[in-house]
């Protein structure tokens, strides 16, 4: 077992949050996972296993590990929500022609949810930062 998988299955325990094998499996899959999967694609690799599991159960388990801080739910200008189990701070860019999500590392905008919360009075919560383009294998395939 991973030290990643541990980590989340000893916080998903001290959230009093009952580990079925459905959860374990989604949660294995998407820590292993570099690809931002959406709810189906999570689906898609998993039904082998799990015949009666439905895409709806795959996004109910997906909200509890958000609610308990194990997973972010990304959402980019197209509607499909994508999910990530590396909680560690980073952005991502999307492709816009074959919407491959990649991981890159930026010092964490802090300055910016200062500055809107002096400036609205608001509480930020957090920022969104949505990077497009176009991809290298996109490009390649374009050049050549
Ligand atoms: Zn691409
Ligand atoms: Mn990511």
């Amino acid at each position: 077992m991973s030290m990643k998988l541990e980590q989340a299955l000893d916080k998903l325990k001290n959230s009093g949050i009952r580990m079925t094998p459905q959860r374990y499996a989604i949660l294995s899959f998407l820590l292993d996972s570099k690809e931002h999967p959406t709810a189906d694609d999570i689906y898609k690799a998993l039904e082998d296993r799990f015949p009666s599991m439905s895409v709806a159960t795959v996004y109910n388990n997906l909200k509890v590990f958000i609610e308990s801080g194990l997973v972010r739910e990304l959402t980019f200008g197209d509607n499909s929500s994508r999910f990530d189990a590396d909680m560690s701070n980073h952005y991502h860019a999307q492709c816009e022609k074959c919407g491959v999500i990649v991981d890159f590392h930026y010092p964490t905008l802090t300055a910016i949810e200062q500055t809107a919360a002096e400036e609205t009075g608001f509480v930020v919560k957090g920022h969104r930062v949505e990077v497009f383009g176009i991809c290298r294998s996109c490009l390649n395939v374009t050049t050549h």
